[in-house]
């Protein structure tokens, strides 16, 4: 598919893509949105920065231009993801569109969003556990919810989301369309797709399990003393947007305090931030304000950030599946990264579970870390994943 006018999608739609500069569809969106037009529901994978918003997005605001009625729900992991994915739709529907939004996030008062459903909204983005809220108390409808997206199913499972998602699942009407989409496929996802979804054509662009080839990684192998003056010495030499993965909460909040003596223009975002204060830190790096943001994991996955030019891994993950997530920050819709690893000696059990996940071929006698190995993986692995907390 050469552009998006050859899908018949509406006009005011059209008109959107237009002034976002949309004009050649990505591979994920080009084998998606035909299939989802007709109305058939998707499994869709494909690594982070591929275009998977629109993916859904456009077969979503196609529905809900060219019907009267019936309204759609879109459920995110985090509430920074359903704010850049509420954003997007909202693109999508165009600045004079009659058709109403709501955003049900957590950490954010309860009676604005009664007061956006009383607006009968017939799109309606958030997270699991406050959607579930709304629908306790009878502030949210879903009876004429045909059109059912679940965003970054994978972590969505990671944070224990399952039963609520289940949950919610019973007040959404049975003759429905739904789309999942996930950058992983392990075997629970399968599973959760095979109770969800009804005959889906199935949709996946590159190896999920390999990172985009334009990431340049280097490790560096440090001792535990000199592991912070090497983050130094490589945020100095380096220019540009930095994300710093840490392993804790706490040391994401001590890691920003020490920069900042040092002169660094560096904040913190992890899971105990509220809402508003994780938002007001995504917008000061987004608008370049702060050029390091230190994380957690919890901000590896889904936030669209287009100019992270590197990436550094202060401490490894505590999951495989994490780094490809967290370098996946970088590169974005075809831009140029870095991704930084450094390693300490008892890195070194972390460090070739992460090796064996993305190359699942390399002979297991491979002790060494093998620096820019990034030749596609075959496959991917179906593990058992250890469910973790929010971080
Ligand atoms: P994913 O969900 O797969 O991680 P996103 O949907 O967040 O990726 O998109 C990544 C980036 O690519 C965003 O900045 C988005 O605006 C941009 N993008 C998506 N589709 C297109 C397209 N067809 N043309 C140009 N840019 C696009
Ligand atoms: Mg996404």
């Amino acid at each position: 598919m050469q552009d998006f006018h050859a899908l018949g999608l509406p006009q005011p739609l059209m008109r959107s893509l237009e002034s976002m500069k949309f004009t050649t569809p990505t591979p994920i969106q080009a084998q998606a949105i035909p299939p989802a037009l007709e109305g058939k529901d998707i499994l869709g994978s494909a690594q982070t920065g591929t275009g998977k918003t629109a993916a859904f997005g456009i077969p979503l605001v196609a529905r809900l231009l060219n019907s009267p009625r019936g309204s759609a729900l879109v459920m995110t992991p985090t509430r920074e993801l359903a704010v850049q994915v509420i954003d997007t739709l909202q693109q999508l529907l165009g600045k004079y569109s009659p058709i109403q939004t709501a955003l049900l996030i957590g950490g954010e008062s309860m009676p604005a969003q009664v007061q956006q459903l009383r607006m009968r909204p017939r799109l309606i983005v958030g997270t699991p556990g406050r959607i579930f809220d709304h629908l306790e108390r009878g502030s949210l409808m879903l009876h004429d919810a045909g059109f059912l997206v679940l965003d970054e199913t994978d972590r969505m499972l990671d944070m224990g989301f399952a039963v609520q998602i289940e949950r919610i699942a019973k007040y959404l009407p049975q003759q429905r369309q739904t789309l999942m989409f996930s950058a992983t496929l392990p075997a629970d996802i399968i599973k959760m797709s095979e109770r969800y979804l009804n005959n889906p054509v199935r949709v996946s662009v590159g190896s999920t399990t390999t990172p985009i080839a334009k990431i340049q990684q280097e490790i560096i192998h440090v001792s535990e003393e000199a592991k912070y003056d090497k983050l130094l010495a490589q945020l100095n030499q380096r220019q540009g947007s930095i994300i710093v993965f840490v392993k804790t909460k706490w040391g994401a909040e001590k890691m920003a305090h020490k920069l900042r003596r040092e002169k660094h223009s560096a904040d913190a975002i992890h899971g105990d931030l509220h809402q508003n204060k994780r938002e007001r830190v995504i917008t000061a790096f987004r608008d370049r304000k702060h050029r390091i943001m230190v994380a957690t994991d919890i901000a590896a996955r889904g936030l669209d950030i287009p100019h992270i030019e590197h990436v550094i891994n202060y401490d490894l993950p505590q999951c495989p599946e994490d780094y490809i997530h967290r370098i996946g920050r970088t590169a974005r819709a075809g831009a140029e990264g870095a991704a930084i690893c450094l390693i300490t000696p008892k890195d070194a059990e972390k460090w070739e579970a992460i090796q064996r996940l993305m190359n699942p071929d390399a002979r297991p006698a491979a002790r060494k870390p093998n620096p820019g190995n990034n030749a596609p993986g075959q496959g991917n692995r179906r593990r058992r994943r250890p469910r973790r907390r929010p971080q």
